[in-house]
């Protein structure tokens, strides 16, 4: 991975569309992604009541909130506190009266989350549960790039470190990043990091031209523009909701009408309550359907690609939200310097937001 300025699309091996990891099956589950990351099969849904029974009651003993990001498992979801965004959850962590959060998501939303709530114990109940965006950039990349752009801004995404946002000026997140771009002077540069295919966006609805890292989720990187065009041929009345990550937002604003909607997972929700549309075309993680489903019911929401599965986001199981409210496990902890400067970054975003 190199600093990039500007920025093409990188093509694939198909010198079509952009380069992402192959898919990889697993025995019960779909993803995309590293095969060293095996996700759990899907659990015997006969011991859900029990095990989420369980749960509420260790989280009532260990004064603990459950945060659930929108692409866990719906078990997950179901069992937890609150559900969002890992923005939204930081938030709602830092002004709850628990001391612990159990945060299921992944690991720089725990940090997130740890970094904006110093004082409190945060548990992550498996510590494999990465990113591909975040590991995109590391801090001493984010370094060399400053390096060769002394005095640039320098805005991330919330999906990156806690010592890449500490190296940062502003944080952001897809449904704020465009307020956070237009409140920069135009006359100053912009390293915008890690995801590239929102810094396209951007670039494209700010009208700023930014210097943008080559970095993407491999999830959102993996839906495809032909995904999308095959169901607006199937379904053509349905809403289409495209969240700013996917590989395949470029393309279809090329011939968007009014009925596409790039739009953050928390965006999404609201959009479609709100929407008097009957059917939505979903490009983003599949974990979102059943929240949107919950939120919005009676209305129809459909996948554009079913195997849009971040199998980070689906390691955490009941089994291991139990045993980290029972052992404690696994705490997460950002050095007090590193913390202080990266929530700067995010107080900057909020200001803003
Ligand atoms: S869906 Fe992509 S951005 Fe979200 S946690 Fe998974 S790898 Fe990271």
């Amino acid at each position: 991975m190199s600093s990039a300025d500007p920025v093409p699309v990188l093509p694939g091996p198909d010198g079509q569309s952009p380069a992402s990891p192959a898919p990889q099956a697993t025995k019960a589950l779909v993803a995309f992604g590293p095969a060293s990351v095996l996700v759990p099969p899907p659990g015997d849904t006969a011991t859900f009541p029990a095990l989420q029974a369980e749960i509420r009651q260790l989280a009532r003993d260990h004064h603990a909130v459950i945060l659930s990001h929108s692409y866990e498992r719906p078990e997950i979801q179901d069992v937890a506190d609150h559900v969002g965004d890992s923005l939204r959850l930081s938030r709602l962590a830092a002004s709850a009266p628990e001391s612990t959060i159990v945060f299921c998501g992944v690991s720089f939303m725990a940090e997130t989350a740890k970094i904006l709530s110093p004082d409190k114990r945060v548990l992550l109940p498996d510590l494999a549960a990465g990113c591909s965006l975040a590991d995109s950039i590391t801090v001493e990349q984010l370094r060399a790039w400053k390096a060769e752009h002394p005095g640039a801004v320098v805005v991330s995404y919330v999906n990156t470190t806690a010592a890449v946002k500490a190296e940062s000026d502003y944080c952001c997140t897809s449904s704020n990043a465009r307020a956070v771009i237009n409140a920069i002077p135009a006359d100053r540069q912009i390293l915008f990091l890690p995801d590239m295919f929102l810094g396209l966006w951007l670039q494209r609805v700010t009208g700023r031209k930014l210097s943008i890292w080559l970095g993407e989720c491999h999830v959102h990187a993996g839906i495809r523009a032909s995904d999308v065009e095959q169901w607006h041929r199937e379904l053509p009345a349905a809403e289409l909701l495209i969240h700013p990550e996917c590989g395949c937002t470029s393309q279809v604003l090329e011939a968007a009408g009014d009925d596409v909607h790039i739009l953050s997972t928390e965006g999404m929700v609201t959009y479609a309550q709100g929407s008097s549309a009957e059917a939505f075309l979903i490009a983003t993680e599949t974990g979102i359907l059943h929240r949107l489903k919950q939120m919005a019911p009676g209305k129809r929401f459909v996948p554009v690609n079913p195997e849009a599965v971040c199998q980070y986001m689906k390691l955490t199981t009941l089994e291991k939200v139990r045993d980290s409210l029972r052992l404690g496990v696994h705490e997460i902890h950002v050095p007090a310097e590193t913390a202080t400067l990266a929530r700067l970054a995010l107080e900057r975003m909020i200001a803003i937001s």
